[in-house]
Protein backbone atom coordinates (compact mmCIF):
# COMPACT_ATOMS: atom_id res chain seq x y z
CA UNK A 1 0.00 0.00 0.00
CA UNK A 2 0.73 3.72 -0.39
CA UNK A 3 0.00 6.32 2.60
CA UNK A 4 -0.55 9.87 0.62
CA UNK A 5 -0.67 13.45 2.01
CA UNK A 6 -1.80 16.51 0.88
CA UNK A 7 -1.72 19.82 2.15
CA UNK A 8 -1.20 22.28 -0.75
CA UNK A 9 -4.03 24.94 0.34
CA UNK A 10 -7.11 24.70 2.72
CA UNK A 11 -7.52 21.24 2.82
CA UNK A 12 -5.37 18.63 5.14
CA UNK A 13 -5.90 15.01 3.96
CA UNK A 14 -4.27 11.45 4.45
CA UNK A 15 -4.84 8.10 1.72
CA UNK A 16 -4.18 4.85 2.19
CA UNK A 17 -4.05 3.56 -1.29
CA UNK A 18 -3.77 -0.68 -2.68
CA UNK A 19 -1.14 -1.13 -5.00
CA UNK A 20 -2.34 -3.78 -6.70
CA UNK A 21 -6.11 -3.05 -6.96
CA UNK A 22 -5.72 0.55 -7.43
CA UNK A 23 -8.67 0.57 -4.25
CA UNK A 24 -8.45 3.17 -1.67
CA UNK A 25 -8.15 2.02 1.69
CA UNK A 26 -8.09 4.88 3.77
CA UNK A 27 -9.14 8.43 3.05
CA UNK A 28 -10.06 11.32 5.32
CA UNK A 29 -9.76 14.76 4.41
CA UNK A 30 -10.88 17.40 6.98
CA UNK A 31 -11.34 20.85 5.48
CA UNK A 32 -10.69 24.61 6.68
CA UNK A 33 -13.20 26.41 5.08
CA UNK A 34 -14.84 27.43 7.72
CA UNK A 35 -11.74 28.70 10.09
CA UNK A 36 -10.85 30.81 6.85
CA UNK A 37 -14.23 31.98 5.21
CA UNK A 38 -14.58 35.29 8.23
CA UNK A 39 -11.31 36.21 6.16
CA UNK A 40 -13.09 35.92 2.71
CA UNK A 41 -10.08 33.93 1.21
CA UNK A 42 -7.08 31.49 2.58
CA UNK A 43 -4.76 32.65 5.20
CA UNK A 44 -1.84 30.78 4.53
CA UNK A 45 -0.61 31.24 8.45
CA UNK A 46 -4.07 29.78 9.53
CA UNK A 47 -4.11 27.25 7.29
CA UNK A 48 -0.13 25.80 8.42
CA UNK A 49 -1.17 25.72 11.90
CA UNK A 50 -4.51 23.95 11.33
CA UNK A 51 -2.88 21.39 9.21
CA UNK A 52 -0.36 20.68 12.23
CA UNK A 53 -3.36 19.91 14.17
CA UNK A 54 -5.60 17.99 11.31
CA UNK A 55 -2.49 15.87 9.53
CA UNK A 56 -1.74 14.01 13.12
CA UNK A 57 -4.78 13.32 14.03
CA UNK A 58 -5.81 11.96 10.45
CA UNK A 59 -2.52 9.97 10.63
CA UNK A 60 -3.27 8.34 13.60
CA UNK A 61 -6.71 6.59 12.16
CA UNK A 62 -3.68 4.86 9.33
CA UNK A 63 -1.25 3.44 12.05
CA UNK A 64 -3.25 0.15 11.20
CA UNK A 65 -1.56 -0.09 7.56
CA UNK A 66 1.53 1.05 8.96
CA UNK A 67 3.22 -2.44 8.31
CA UNK A 68 1.80 -2.97 4.61
CA UNK A 69 2.88 0.54 3.46
CA UNK A 70 5.52 0.56 0.51
CA UNK A 71 6.29 4.15 -0.07
CA UNK A 72 5.04 7.27 1.70
CA UNK A 73 3.50 9.66 -1.40
CA UNK A 74 2.97 13.97 -0.47
CA UNK A 75 2.18 16.92 -2.50
CA UNK A 76 5.28 19.34 -2.92
CA UNK A 77 4.01 21.69 -5.95
CA UNK A 78 2.10 23.65 -6.32
CA UNK A 79 0.87 25.17 -3.48
CA UNK A 80 1.00 27.66 -0.65
CA UNK A 81 4.76 27.50 0.92
CA UNK A 82 3.84 27.34 4.24
CA UNK A 83 1.38 24.64 4.00
CA UNK A 84 3.12 22.04 1.73
CA UNK A 85 5.63 22.33 4.26
CA UNK A 86 3.88 20.56 6.93
CA UNK A 87 2.95 17.47 4.98
CA UNK A 88 6.39 17.04 3.43
CA UNK A 89 7.58 17.40 7.03
CA UNK A 90 5.36 14.73 8.20
CA UNK A 91 6.18 12.63 5.13
CA UNK A 92 9.92 12.91 5.32
CA UNK A 93 9.72 11.73 8.99
CA UNK A 94 7.17 8.68 8.03
CA UNK A 95 9.52 7.89 5.15
CA UNK A 96 12.65 7.82 7.69
CA UNK A 97 10.84 6.26 10.62
CA UNK A 98 9.58 3.41 8.38
CA UNK A 99 12.02 3.16 5.84
CA UNK A 100 10.15 3.96 3.08
CA UNK A 101 10.82 5.37 -0.30
CA UNK A 102 9.26 8.99 -1.09
CA UNK A 103 7.25 9.82 -3.76
CA UNK A 104 7.02 13.76 -4.52
CA UNK A 105 3.61 14.41 -6.68
CA UNK A 106 2.58 17.57 -8.69
CA UNK A 107 -0.95 18.82 -7.34
CA UNK A 108 -1.77 19.27 -10.75
CA UNK A 109 -1.30 15.83 -11.78
CA UNK A 110 -3.33 14.53 -8.68
CA UNK A 111 -6.51 16.82 -9.97
CA UNK A 112 -6.17 14.71 -13.15
CA UNK A 113 -5.69 11.27 -11.87
CA UNK A 114 -9.14 12.34 -9.59
CA UNK A 115 -10.56 10.98 -13.00
CA UNK A 116 -8.89 7.96 -12.55
CA UNK A 117 -9.46 6.81 -9.19
CA UNK A 118 -9.60 2.89 -8.51
CA UNK A 119 -10.16 3.04 -12.42
CA UNK A 120 -7.56 2.78 -15.28
CA UNK A 121 -6.15 5.77 -16.91
CA UNK A 122 -8.15 6.81 -20.22
CA UNK A 123 -5.56 8.28 -22.83
CA UNK A 124 -5.25 10.43 -24.81
CA UNK A 125 -7.68 12.98 -23.13
CA UNK A 126 -7.63 16.68 -23.08
CA UNK A 127 -8.37 18.06 -20.03
CA UNK A 128 -9.63 21.77 -18.99
CA UNK A 129 -8.23 22.04 -15.38
CA UNK A 130 -10.40 24.69 -12.89
CA UNK A 131 -9.66 25.33 -9.44
CA UNK A 132 -8.57 27.61 -7.23
CA UNK A 133 -5.07 28.82 -8.64
CA UNK A 134 -5.42 27.14 -11.99
CA UNK A 135 -7.36 27.61 -15.56
CA UNK A 136 -5.70 25.46 -17.87
CA UNK A 137 -6.18 23.04 -20.86
CA UNK A 138 -3.99 19.99 -21.17
CA UNK A 139 -3.80 17.38 -23.92
CA UNK A 140 -2.79 14.00 -22.16
CA UNK A 141 -1.07 11.45 -24.33
CA UNK A 142 0.14 9.54 -21.41
CA UNK A 143 1.44 9.70 -17.89
CA UNK A 144 4.65 11.20 -19.38
CA UNK A 145 3.30 13.07 -21.99
CA UNK A 146 1.10 16.29 -20.81
CA UNK A 147 1.20 19.48 -22.37
CA UNK A 148 -0.30 22.39 -21.33
CA UNK A 149 -1.92 24.06 -24.31
CA UNK A 150 -3.32 27.24 -23.14
CA UNK A 151 -3.62 29.15 -19.89
CA UNK A 152 -5.24 32.08 -17.75
CA UNK A 153 -2.96 35.11 -18.22
CA UNK A 154 -3.94 36.69 -15.26
CA UNK A 155 -6.32 35.35 -12.12
CA UNK A 156 -7.84 31.93 -12.36
CA UNK A 157 -11.67 30.78 -12.97
CA UNK A 158 -11.94 29.66 -9.16
CA UNK A 159 -10.45 32.48 -8.31
CA UNK A 160 -12.80 34.92 -9.70
CA UNK A 161 -15.85 33.46 -8.02
CA UNK A 162 -13.91 33.62 -4.28
CA UNK A 163 -13.53 37.23 -5.00
CA UNK A 164 -16.69 38.12 -6.50
CA UNK A 165 -18.49 36.36 -3.25
CA UNK A 166 -16.37 38.39 -0.93
CA UNK A 167 -16.40 41.44 -2.76
CA UNK A 168 -19.89 41.16 -1.51
CA UNK A 169 -18.99 39.41 1.88
CA UNK A 170 -20.84 36.22 0.83
CA UNK A 171 -18.26 33.98 2.47
CA UNK A 172 -15.19 31.74 1.09
CA UNK A 173 -14.96 29.68 -0.64
CA UNK A 174 -17.34 31.54 -3.47
CA UNK A 175 -17.79 28.98 -5.99
CA UNK A 176 -20.09 27.27 -4.32
CA UNK A 177 -21.92 30.33 -2.74
CA UNK A 178 -22.14 32.27 -6.06
CA UNK A 179 -23.61 29.01 -7.60
CA UNK A 180 -26.23 28.62 -4.71
CA UNK A 181 -27.03 32.79 -5.51
CA UNK A 182 -27.43 32.35 -9.33
CA UNK A 183 -29.97 29.84 -8.89
CA UNK A 184 -32.19 32.64 -7.86
CA UNK A 185 -31.13 35.28 -9.98
CA UNK A 186 -31.81 36.75 -13.56
CA UNK A 187 -28.56 36.18 -15.50
CA UNK A 188 -29.73 38.41 -18.21
CA UNK A 189 -29.76 41.54 -15.81
CA UNK A 190 -25.81 42.90 -16.06
CA UNK A 191 -23.71 42.47 -18.90
CA UNK A 192 -20.72 41.47 -18.31
CA UNK A 193 -18.27 41.53 -21.24
CA UNK A 194 -17.03 38.36 -21.97
CA UNK A 195 -13.20 38.66 -21.95
CA UNK A 196 -10.72 38.36 -24.78
CA UNK A 197 -13.73 38.21 -26.88
CA UNK A 198 -12.35 39.16 -30.32
CA UNK A 199 -8.73 37.63 -29.29
CA UNK A 200 -8.63 34.64 -31.80
CA UNK A 201 -5.70 33.21 -29.16
CA UNK A 202 -6.37 30.01 -27.21
CA UNK A 203 -6.39 31.54 -23.40
CA UNK A 204 -8.03 32.82 -20.39
CA UNK A 205 -8.37 36.15 -18.67
CA UNK A 206 -10.77 36.90 -15.37
CA UNK A 207 -9.24 40.44 -14.12
CA UNK A 208 -11.53 42.12 -16.21
CA UNK A 209 -14.67 40.41 -15.67
CA UNK A 210 -13.50 41.03 -11.63
CA UNK A 211 -13.08 44.48 -12.19
CA UNK A 212 -16.32 45.27 -14.32
CA UNK A 213 -18.64 43.42 -11.34
CA UNK A 214 -16.67 45.44 -8.69
CA UNK A 215 -17.75 48.58 -10.56
CA UNK A 216 -21.52 47.21 -10.84
CA UNK A 217 -21.57 46.34 -6.82
CA UNK A 218 -20.21 49.92 -6.06
CA UNK A 219 -22.39 51.73 -9.11
CA UNK A 220 -25.76 50.04 -6.93
CA UNK A 221 -24.29 50.89 -3.49
CA UNK A 222 -26.53 49.03 -1.52
CA UNK A 223 -27.58 45.64 -2.71
CA UNK A 224 -30.51 44.01 -2.08
CA UNK A 225 -30.50 39.72 -1.66
CA UNK A 226 -31.98 40.06 -5.67
CA UNK A 227 -29.11 42.13 -6.86
CA UNK A 228 -26.58 39.64 -4.78
CA UNK A 229 -28.31 36.72 -7.35
CA UNK A 230 -28.29 38.51 -9.80
CA UNK A 231 -24.86 39.84 -10.16
CA UNK A 232 -23.64 36.03 -9.36
CA UNK A 233 -26.44 34.26 -12.21
CA UNK A 234 -24.80 37.64 -14.73
CA UNK A 235 -20.97 37.12 -13.47
CA UNK A 236 -21.28 33.00 -13.67
CA UNK A 237 -23.18 32.98 -17.17
CA UNK A 238 -19.99 35.39 -18.24
CA UNK A 239 -17.68 33.23 -16.38
CA UNK A 240 -18.17 30.23 -18.12
CA UNK A 241 -19.19 31.64 -21.56
CA UNK A 242 -15.80 32.86 -21.90
CA UNK A 243 -14.65 29.07 -21.01
CA UNK A 244 -17.01 27.70 -23.43
CA UNK A 245 -15.82 30.35 -26.44
CA UNK A 246 -12.63 29.12 -26.18
CA UNK A 247 -13.29 25.54 -26.16
CA UNK A 248 -15.77 25.91 -29.32
CA UNK A 249 -12.53 27.08 -30.92
CA UNK A 250 -10.25 24.40 -29.70
CA UNK A 251 -12.93 21.25 -30.82
CA UNK A 252 -13.71 22.94 -34.57
CA UNK A 253 -10.06 23.46 -34.56
CA UNK A 254 -9.43 19.51 -33.62
CA UNK A 255 -12.52 17.57 -31.65
CA UNK A 256 -10.55 15.62 -28.48
CA UNK A 257 -12.00 12.00 -28.73
CA UNK A 258 -11.95 12.20 -24.99
CA UNK A 259 -12.72 15.80 -22.64
CA UNK A 260 -12.56 15.65 -19.05
CA UNK A 261 -12.97 18.90 -16.41
CA UNK A 262 -11.40 18.30 -13.46
CA UNK A 263 -10.13 20.34 -10.23
CA UNK A 264 -12.52 22.39 -7.25
CA UNK A 265 -14.88 24.79 -10.08
CA UNK A 266 -15.38 21.28 -11.79
CA UNK A 267 -18.14 21.18 -9.68
CA UNK A 268 -19.78 24.11 -11.47
CA UNK A 269 -22.87 22.66 -12.49
CA UNK A 270 -23.46 25.21 -14.92
CA UNK A 271 -19.84 24.67 -16.33
CA UNK A 272 -20.72 21.20 -16.55
CA UNK A 273 -23.94 21.19 -18.29
CA UNK A 274 -22.61 23.67 -20.99
CA UNK A 275 -19.83 21.35 -21.70
CA UNK A 276 -22.30 18.37 -21.85
CA UNK A 277 -23.99 19.54 -24.69
CA UNK A 278 -20.37 20.96 -26.54
CA UNK A 279 -19.41 17.26 -26.44
CA UNK A 280 -22.58 15.71 -27.18
CA UNK A 281 -22.33 17.88 -30.83
CA UNK A 282 -18.83 16.60 -31.24
CA UNK A 283 -19.39 13.18 -30.44
CA UNK A 284 -16.88 13.31 -27.60
CA UNK A 285 -16.68 11.25 -24.64
CA UNK A 286 -16.81 13.95 -21.30
CA UNK A 287 -15.27 12.18 -18.22
CA UNK A 288 -16.14 14.22 -14.92
CA UNK A 289 -14.40 13.01 -11.51
CA UNK A 290 -16.58 12.34 -8.76
CA UNK A 291 -18.03 15.08 -6.84
CA UNK A 292 -15.97 13.90 -3.43
CA UNK A 293 -12.82 13.82 -5.58
CA UNK A 294 -13.30 17.42 -7.35
CA UNK A 295 -11.34 19.40 -4.62
CA UNK A 296 -8.08 19.11 -2.66
CA UNK A 297 -7.95 15.41 -1.43
CA UNK A 298 -5.07 12.89 -1.03
CA UNK A 299 -6.82 10.12 -3.38
CA UNK A 300 -5.93 11.70 -6.30
CA UNK A 301 -2.25 12.34 -5.11
CA UNK A 302 -2.09 8.35 -3.56
CA UNK A 303 -3.68 7.73 -7.96
CA UNK A 304 -0.63 9.34 -9.09
CA UNK A 305 1.42 7.88 -6.76
CA UNK A 306 0.60 4.80 -8.23
CA UNK A 307 1.86 5.62 -11.28
CA UNK A 308 5.19 6.91 -9.90
CA UNK A 309 5.52 3.86 -8.03
CA UNK A 310 5.39 1.73 -11.08
CA UNK A 311 8.52 3.66 -12.37
CA UNK A 312 10.07 3.88 -9.44
CA UNK A 313 9.71 7.85 -9.56
CA UNK A 314 11.11 8.60 -5.88
CA UNK A 315 12.77 11.39 -4.66
CA UNK A 316 15.24 11.41 -1.58
CA UNK A 317 14.61 12.58 1.91
CA UNK A 318 17.14 15.45 1.59
CA UNK A 319 16.16 16.30 -2.03
CA UNK A 320 12.86 16.65 -1.66
CA UNK A 321 11.48 20.69 -2.47
CA UNK A 322 8.57 22.63 -2.28
CA UNK A 323 7.67 24.91 -5.42
CA UNK A 324 4.99 27.42 -4.95
CA UNK A 325 4.70 27.03 -8.79
CA UNK A 326 5.29 25.08 -12.02
CA UNK A 327 5.75 25.82 -15.22
CA UNK A 328 4.87 22.66 -17.07
CA UNK A 329 4.17 19.18 -16.51
P1 LIG B 1 -4.97 24.66 -7.24
O1 LIG B 1 -5.48 23.29 -7.38
O2 LIG B 1 -5.00 25.45 -8.49
O3 LIG B 1 -3.65 24.72 -6.54
P2 LIG B 1 -6.84 24.90 -5.06
O4 LIG B 1 -6.30 23.56 -4.71
O5 LIG B 1 -6.93 25.95 -4.01
O6 LIG B 1 -5.99 25.48 -6.28
P3 LIG B 1 -9.26 23.52 -5.59
O7 LIG B 1 -9.39 23.06 -4.20
O8 LIG B 1 -8.99 22.53 -6.63
O9 LIG B 1 -8.25 24.75 -5.71
O10 LIG B 1 -10.59 24.28 -5.96
C1 LIG B 1 -11.09 25.28 -5.15
C2 LIG B 1 -11.67 26.36 -6.03
O11 LIG B 1 -12.83 25.85 -6.70
C3 LIG B 1 -12.13 27.58 -5.25
O12 LIG B 1 -11.70 28.73 -5.93
C4 LIG B 1 -13.64 27.46 -5.28
O13 LIG B 1 -14.33 28.69 -5.20
C5 LIG B 1 -13.86 26.79 -6.62
N1 LIG B 1 -15.16 26.12 -6.70
C6 LIG B 1 -15.63 25.13 -5.92
N2 LIG B 1 -16.91 24.79 -6.26
C7 LIG B 1 -17.24 25.62 -7.30
C8 LIG B 1 -18.41 25.82 -8.09
N3 LIG B 1 -19.50 25.10 -7.89
N4 LIG B 1 -18.37 26.77 -9.04
C9 LIG B 1 -17.26 27.50 -9.27
N5 LIG B 1 -16.14 27.39 -8.55
C10 LIG B 1 -16.11 26.46 -7.59
FE1 LIG C 1 -6.25 21.96 -5.95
Amino acid sequence: MILSIESSCDDSSIAVTDIKTKKLIFHKKISQELQHSQYGGVVPELAARLHVEALPKILEETSEYFDKLKAIAVTNSPGLSVTLMEGVTMAKALATSLELPLIAVNHLKGHIYSLFIEEEEIFPITILLVSGGHTQIIEANSYEDMKIVATTIDDSFGESFDKVSKMMNLGYPGGPIVQEYSLKGDENRFDFPIPLRQSPKIEFSYSGLKNAVRLKIEELNELSTQDIADICASFQKTAVAHIMQKLKKLFKQNPPKNFAIVGGASANIYLRKELESLCKKYNTSLYLSQLKYCSDNAAMIGRVALKQYEKQEFTSIENIDIQTRIKAF
